[in-house]
Formats: C-alpha cells, structure tokens, sequence
C-alpha cells in the first residue's frame, strides 16, 4: 500500500477528532494524537502501534514502513516539524491573548504567578510545570481549547533562534522578559549572546504590533526596548509599552518572605522570599492591572501562592528554617540568593551550594566569584557540593567541600544541626533536594 503524506490543513482535521496531544506512550489517553519524536536514544515511531492499541485515536509518524502497517497512522515528513506545525494552525485558530514570557531566571515562578492573578477574572490556561522548549511550547498551545479567555506561555532557550521558533508557535499577543542574565551561557556564547537570544521575544512583538510589559527598573531590559524602537521602520512597532511597577508595589521586606504594600495601601504577605521574587510578584501585579484586574484580587492571587515545586521554598523544620532552591541554578540566580541570604537576620546561616552547571569556558571563573561572594557573605558554614565546586574554594579556606552527594548526606548526619538558617542551592542535575531529610 502506496501512504501519502499529510499537508497541515489535513492533519488539523484529525486532530480536531482527538481529545488531546500525547508524545509518551505512557501518558496516552482515550482518543489522544500520539505524536511520534526522536530523541538521540529513542525513536518514537517504533511505540506508534502501541500508542494506538493503548488508546490513541491517531498517530503521527514519519517512518513510511511504520504507517503502512495501521491505517490510523499519519504519516508526515518530520514528527517535530509537524507537531510544530500543527500547534502554529491550532494558534492561528485562537482568538486570545496570549501573553508570552521568557527570560533567563524566573520564568516559571513568574507565569505561575500571572496566571494565579489572571484567574480570577478569566479561564485562563498555562503552561503546565516547566514545558517550555521546541516541543513544549506545541503542546502548550495544543492543549488551549475554545474553554479559555487567555493563555500564558513560558518560552526557554539555549541558543539563538529558538524564542523565535518559539513565538512563530505560541504567536504572542503580549510579551514579558523577565530579565537577562547568566544562564545558558554555553550555547548562547556569552551574556551578549543571551542578550540577543531572549531579545528575540522583543523582535516578534515589535514586528507583529504586540504589547511589551518591561520592568522599568531594569536598564538592561529597557535599553533592549530602546534599541528596538530606533531599530525597526515606522511601520512596525510595539502596540503598546507598559512599563511596571509605577505606583502599583512598594517592597516593604524581603526575608524570610516578601511583604509589599499594594497599590492602595494594604499590606501582602507572601509565600515567596527575597527581592528577585518580589520582581516576580510586580510583574504579576502589572499584567493583571493591564487585564483589568483590581489590586485586591491581584494581591489576594499573589498571597496566596505557594509554590511546591523545589523553586524558592521556605520550609521549617524542626528549630531550623531551609530555604530550598534546588531547582536550577546559574551565576545570576546564585548571586541573587546569596545576597539574600546573607541579608537575612539569623542567629546562624549555613550555605550548601552545588554545582552551576552549563558554564562551557566560563565554568571556572564563575564558580571562583562565586567563592568570593559566598565569603563576603560571612556564613557560620559554608559547604560546596560538586565537581566545579572546588574552584570556588580560594576565597572559602574553611568551607566544607564534599564532591558528591551521598558523601554529603552522611556528612550532614555526623553533624546535625538546629537553630540554623540554611540556603540550599545548585544546579538541577545536582538533585540538592535529596539533602532536606538530612537537615
Ligand atoms: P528554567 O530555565 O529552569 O525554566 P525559570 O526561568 O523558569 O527556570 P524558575 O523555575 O521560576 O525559573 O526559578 C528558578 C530559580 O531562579 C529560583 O528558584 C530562584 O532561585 C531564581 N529566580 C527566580 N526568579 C528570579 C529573578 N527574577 N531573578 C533572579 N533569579 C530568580
Ligand atoms: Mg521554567
């Protein structure tokens, strides 16, 4: 039997029948597409028949011997092409405001945050957990049904071109860049790199008449604005610039959690600690006052945000109180908690860091400034987990360096500790979370 390939138009048309996207055999539901990828050790074609005994309606596949053998397989050219097409024609049938975000640090924290303050006046859809890649952002789009009045998107990237990608697919009404800074630094080539890389959010906004939300305070962010607005011809520019917080926040503490004064005066609370979320938290507030959002209801939303997801947690425990930020991080997320840190009012301060992964060249100098941070910091006890770590101890004579982590698991129980303050951070591969039963 002779199979033709799918054009896109034809391909929506299937999809329309299915309940929803699948790319993992594991996760498929009654009715779903299972999209077949490639990964370096996977070929998704080969669980396509399984995909459809388990239950999927369709699937997408691009090895032409695999859709000859059920008629429900589609076959296409490229499985990631097609999926990404397909999320670019479901887009185009969206008539919402989408508002887009990337940014080197707190993207997550942020979109959970706006879509926390848009909910209370719209159904609002987000990205689910962390999705926010080159086949992310196509299911993400995929999953906004005719259900929701507004969506948020989270947009990642490691190297040049992919915000761009990533805006061709969740076609962004609204834009926010969180900020710019050192992540990624390996595939971008440099802070330039990033600069320009992220700065593509900006390029798609401007040149589709879109509206930029820029955190006024930070020069980086509205020099890039600026840039554009003398860059781009007179017939393309951004619909609007908001620029935030204005009158709408004013920080009044950060540690151990932020409390900020609102627009009309009331106090909040919040769940969330240190400046950097504080900077979250504005730009939440801001989008949700442009979307006709009163400040109560923004604050309410903001306060009662609780994040469980290893991101910026304060947990207590016993006498001790554990910052846990073993998420992810990079030399900007790093500086930013350990200033925090160090400002933080406690009897004792401890400090387990783990490895900044990622870094290509730069690896070493910025663990080593990151060593001269931390000494700045004047902790009670400094530990530093991980291979790169070891550069960091030139400015850190007294630190503990414990290579791996099971070493530091039985480190922390000969030396049990109570009444202390303690940061914990390192990048995700490093898994510092595993730490928290120890302390
Ligand atoms: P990823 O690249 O993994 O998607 P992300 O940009 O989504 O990360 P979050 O997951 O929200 O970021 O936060 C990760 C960590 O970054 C936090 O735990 C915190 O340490 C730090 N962080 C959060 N917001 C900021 C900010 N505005 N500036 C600097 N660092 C931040
Ligand atoms: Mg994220």
């Amino acid at each position: 039997m002779s199979i033709g390939m799918l054009s896109t138009a034809e391909l929506y048309s299937k999809f329309q029948e299915c309940t929803g996207v699948s790319t993992d055999t594991r996760k498929i539901t009654a009715d779903c597409l299972f999209v077949a990828l490639k990964g370096d050790n996977f070929d998704g074609n080969q669980f396509a028949e399984q995909a459809l005994t388990s239950g999927a309606r369709y699937a997408l596949v691009d090895d032409p011997t695999v859709a000859g053998r059920n008629p429900r397989c589609l076959l296409v050219a490229d499985g990631l092409l097609a999926l990404q097409d397909l999320a670019r024609h479901h887009r185009r049938t969206l008539a919402i405001p989408v508002v887009g975000l990337t940014g080197s640090n707190g993207k997550t924290t942020t979109k959970e945050l706006i879509a926390a303050v848009l909910s209370k006046k719209y159904r609002t859809y987000a990205t689910v957990g962390n999705l926010n890649n080159h086949i992310g952002v196509p299911l993400t789009v995929l999953a906004i049904n005719e259900q929701y009045e507004l969506a948020v998107v989270e947009m990642g990237a490691n190297h040049q071109k992919e915000i761009e990608l990533l805006c061709s697919i969740a076609q962004p009404t609204h834009g926010l860049i969180t900020n710019v800074g050192k992540a990624h630094l390996e595939g971008f080539g440099g802070i330039e790199g990033v600069r320009k890389g992220k700065g593509e959010l900006y390029d798609y906004l401007a040149q589709n008449a879109r509206t930029v939300f820029i955190n006024s305070r930070d020069t980086v962010l509205t020099a890039m604005y600026r840039e554009r607005l003398k860059a781009i011809r007179s017939e393309t520019t951004f619909a609007e610039a908001i620029f935030y917080p204005g009158e709408l926040v004013e920080l009044i503490q950060e540690s151990p959690v932020v409390i900020y004064r609102d627009a009309t005066g009331h106090e909040v609370s919040t769940h969330l600690p240190g400046r950097y979320n504080f900077e979250n938290m504005m730009a939440a507030v801001a989008i949700g006052d442009y979307f006709g959002i009163s400040p109560e209801e923004a604050n309410h939303a903001v306060a009662d945000y609780n994040p469980t997801n290893n991101r910026s947690q304060v947990i207590h425990k016993g006498s001790n109180t554990i910052l846990l930020d073993a998420y992810n991080a990079n030399p900007s997320s790093m500086a930013a908690a350990i200033r925090q840190f160090a400002a933080t009012p406690a009897k004792r301060k401890v400090v387990i860091l783990g490895d900044m992964y990622e870094l290509g060249s730069e690896s070493e100098a910025e663990h080593a400034a990151l060593g001269k941070l931390v000494a700045e910091g004047k902790f009670d006890i400094v530990i530093l987990a991980g291979k790169d770590m070891k550069f960091a101890l030139g400015w850190l004579p007294k630190a503990y360096y414990i290579p791996d982590k099971f070493s530091l698991h039985n480190w922390l129980m000969d030396h049990p500790m109570t009444d202390t303050h303690i940061l914990v951070k390192g990048s995700r591969g490093m898994g510092l979370e595993s730490v928290l039963p120890f302390l």
